[in-house]
């Protein structure tokens, strides 16, 4: 068993490249074992969390990133929570969905919160958009970043490309984030494939190709849910609405949609 993922940046000197490295085995093995989804709902999902989790490159120290997205076509829900520390939940509603919807139609939306400041959110409008396509959108409006991202069909891996901005010394690189993907295929095609799973290793096989190894980063499922945001949760509802729930019984069991972890909350 993995002890965890991690997202590793890389630094290509000579094309002026930033590169995150995205090894998510562990994530998708925790995902198999918290949801209950099948065959291509499963695959979908999968997909999700790789071409989101990358955003995790992008935050600074205390901040901490929220994806939704609300798709009407096919009906599902998405969402994702991630921190600067790398510490992240995630769930795909409903819990028995089995599509994997080529192109998506609906709302994303993003929020960023950094400590003692207001919270940012931008909304996108998805009109017929790959995860591929909705993330670069995302990279763009939300980010302002000139970049491309690639997830691997044969492991749990996946590859934001960032084009450094020009500094005094030297211009920024002429390689579109899609140029520079193809002019160094052989060798992140090689790595998908091989799909190493240890820090030493991949950094060795990355070092070997020319590509300096900055940082890594661990990535762990934490939930962070309590019986105390539960209840508070309940008590922000109408009287009407809470009775509904509770439906005459003193007692109301509520389920973490994100962990599963069951909480007993009592009528006040
Ligand atoms: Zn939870």
């Amino acid at each position: 068993m993995l002890n965890s993922s991690t997202l590793i940046t890389l630094i290509d000197d000579q094309e002026d490249y930033l590169i995150h490295f995205l090894e998510g085995q562990k994530i998708i093995q925790e995902m198999v074992l918290t949801q209950s989804l099948q065959a291509s709902g499963l695959n979908f999902y999968r997909d999700l969390i790789l071409t989101t989790m990358l955003m995790t490159s992008l935050l600074k120290r205390g901040e901490r990133l929220g994806i939704y997205i609300d798709s009407h076509y096919p009906d599902f829900h998405f969402k994702i929570e991630t921190d600067f520390d790398g510490r992240y939940r995630s769930v795909l509603l409903p819990e028995d969905f089995k599509e994997f919807p080529q192109k998506l139609c609906g709302r994303l939306r993003l929020t960023k919160s950094f400590p003692g400041k207001r919270p940012y959110q931008s909304i996108i409008e998805i009109n017929d958009s790959t995860i591929d396509q909705l993330m670069i959108l995302v990279l763009i409006k939300s980010y302002q970043i000139d970049a491309h991202l690639f997830t691997s069909k044969e492991s749990d891996q996946a590859l934001l490309l960032m084009r450094l901005p020009p500094s005094s010394k030297k211009a920024a690189s002429k390689l579109t984030p899609k140029e520079y993907w193809f002019s160094r295929q052989k060798l992140f095609s090689e790595l998908f494939q091989l799909g190493l799973n240890e820090l030493a290793a991949i950094q060795a096989f990355v070092e070997t190709h020319g590509l300096k190894f900055l940082h890594a980063k661990a990535l762990t499922f934490t939930c962070g849910c309590s019986i105390e945001n539960m209840q508070a949760l309940i008590n922000a509802l109408s009287e009407s609405e809470r009775q509904n729930l509770y439906q005459g019984s003193k007692e109301l069991e509520v389920v973490c949609e994100y962990c599963k972890k069951k909480y007993q909350l009592l009528q006040k």
